[in-house]
């Protein structure tokens, strides 16, 4: 497969003919190419909204998905905004993205009509093969307009099949990895802020990285500057891969949840302070031979799935 960072062709008004003459005969005006300006003009800050516009950067979440993509598992996508990413993943693939954003939601089903529209037209047969899977690809485009956070990953065939990727709104990164170590899905390659990333890997130690890593290994991909994105982020960025292992199954979630939020919710207090509010945990501790002058910031992460074990 060939990646196409021709700027004529990534832009969605492709200077085609056919592509002219299909919009005139279905009268299909072109206000999607306004609403791009306009989207790109007013992003919304409470759903995160910040674009890519790097190309390189996007090459490299699309190819650390290929790397173990397996033929038959299906693509999700988290918040396909204006489609940056959309647009390069249906070069190959089917894909399912879910867009909390109403106008996003809009504007990308315009370009899947227009897609279909052209498949429909006779303009179609006078496109080469490579034109024709490039104008037509949105038509393998399915948008769900949801919370991802609502969304019920049952809806999806064979979710633990499923590739999820996205660039992660910021203010709800973690709520939707905590959601994905619930029900994991078989691979994601997400952009999170740089510091939540480091603790999803754990460089820094953390309790999201705890709960993330009892269901996937995760690696690095790449450092992403601010400057990739428009508008430009307070903070930088990292693209991180999550690969499911089966290696803690028998680690409870609900009790790691429950365990490691008590525990850090006092990290810097040693583990006798929990012994009033939590007697349950500390016999927990006590029966694995935990030094209750420890405090929550020297315990090791597998003390916490042992303590969660089934
Ligand atoms: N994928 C696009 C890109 O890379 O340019 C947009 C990324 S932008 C950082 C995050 C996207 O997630 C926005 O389109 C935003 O509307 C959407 N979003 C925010 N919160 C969401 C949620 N809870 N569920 C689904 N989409 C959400």
């Amino acid at each position: 497969m060939t990646y196409r960072f021709n700027a004529k062709k990534t832009r969605f008004n492709v200077s085609n003919i056919c592509y002219a003459s299909f919009l005139k005969k279905n009268s299909v005006n072109n206000s999607s190419v306004k609403d791009l300006v306009k989207y790109k003009k007013y992003p919304k800050k409470h759903f995160g909204q910040h674009f890519l516009k790097n190309k390189r950067v996007i090459y490299k979440i699309v190819q650390a998905l290929e790397n173990t993509y397996k033929p038959a598992a299906s693509i999700l996508e988290i918040g396909p905004g204006q489609g940056a990413l959309t647009d390069y993943l249906l070069e190959k693939y089917s894909v399912t993205a879910v867009e909390i954003d109403a106008d996003c939601v809009a504007f990308l089903n315009e370009k899947i009509a227009q897609a279909k529209i052209l498949i429909a037209s006779d303009d179609v047969q006078f496109l080469d093969y490579e034109d024709r899977v490039f104008q037509t690809k949105y038509s393998r485009l399915n948008i769900i307009a949801q919370d991802f956070l609502k969304y019920d990953l049952n809806a999806c065939a064979d979710f633990h099949n499923t590739y999820v990727v996205g660039n992660l709104p910021y203010n709800v990164g973690s709520k939707i990895l905590e959601k994905l170590v619930y029900e994991p899905a078989s691979c994601a390659v997400f952009m999170l802020q740089k510091e939540v990333a480091e603790r999803v890997s754990g460089i820094s130690y953390s309790r999201l990285g705890i709960f993330v890593q009892a269901r996937y290994d995760v690696q690095k991909i790449i450092d992403v500057s601010s400057n990739d994105f428009a508008p430009k982020p307070k903070v930088e960025s990292q693209v991180i891969k999550l690969t499911k292992h089966d290696r803690l199954n028998n680690v409870d979630l609900k009790k790691l949840d429950e365990y490691t939020r008590i525990i850090f919710a006092n990290r810097r207090k040693k583990l006798t302070s929990l012994q009033k509010s939590y007697p349950v945990l500390v016999q927990k501790l006590l029966a694995h031979d935990i030094d209750l002058n420890l405090r929550a910031e020297d315990l090791k992460k597998e003390v916490y799935y042992v303590l969660a074990m089934n």
